[in-house]
């Protein structure tokens, strides 16, 4: 397993990169924000918070919006940091310094767990730009880390343009596979789904309108 650790103090990142490598892992290290977004994140990312150069929970949501990488908070100022925040920056989990060592590692297995649980549980869990989520199995979607309660027909329109990202789908494609082959009713149908679907989704950038041809998922942030 490969960690990235972003930690600008020496002294906490010389003596946990030995017990890190000596639980197995191998790390790479980084001090900023800047080379911890030019880094590669490896299985899991170690994010301090307060870094020299870059707010840490901007750093956050920068690796969130690329890449689906567990992360794992480091704060120094627990009172400051709540769950919605943190779920809202895109991290895992978090500590609080000073933290243990054997808590430390215990998270990080719990959240390398985690993550490898659902990778191999699936193909069923999609993720969009890192923002949007949808588990088949349970239909479950979520928005930064919020539930999202979508209708049937609505779920069934955000799962059919995520089967392919980015690509343009038309109108006829979308309304034969979401509605069904005997439909027949007006195409404004599908213009009513699509508009409270981007709400539900909390904007309109996650999905395109491709003027005269249809819709189609934005490939990326
Ligand atoms: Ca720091």
């Amino acid at each position: 397993m490969r960690l990235l650790l972003v930690e600008d103090d020496q002294a906490i990142a010389t003596p946990l990169m030995t017990g890190l490598e000596r639980q197995g892992f191998t790390v790479t290290w980084v001090q900023t924000g800047a080379d911890a977004l030019n880094a590669d994140t490896g299985d899991l990312v170690l994010l301090d918070l307060g870094l020299p150069d870059l707010d840490g929970q901007v750093v956050c949501r920068r690796i969130r919006d690329r890449s689906s990488v567990p992360i794992i908070v480091v704060t120094a100022r627990s009172e400051e940091v709540d769950r919605v925040a943190l779920l809202e920056m895109g991290a895992d989990d978090y500590v609080v310094k000073p933290f243990g060592f054997r808590e430390l590692v215990a998270r990080i297995r719990a959240v390398l767990r985690r993550a490898g649980l659902e990778a191999t549980e699936g193909q069923p869990t999609v993720e969009h730009s890192g923002r949007v989520r949808i588990d088949r199995r349970t239909r479950h979607v979520t928005v930064d880390g919020h539930p999202v309660q979508l209708t049937p027909k609505e779920y069934d329109l955000l799962s059919f343009l995520t089967d392919d990202a980015g690509a343009v789908r038309t109108r006829d494609e979308i309304l034969r596979a979401v509605w069904d082959e005997n439909w027949w009713g007006s195409s404004k149908t599908l213009d009513v789904h699509v508009a409270s679907l981007r709400r539900k989704l909390g904007g309109a950038e996650l999905i395109e309108t491709v003027r005269g041809v249809g819709y189609r998922l934005a490939d990326g942030p």
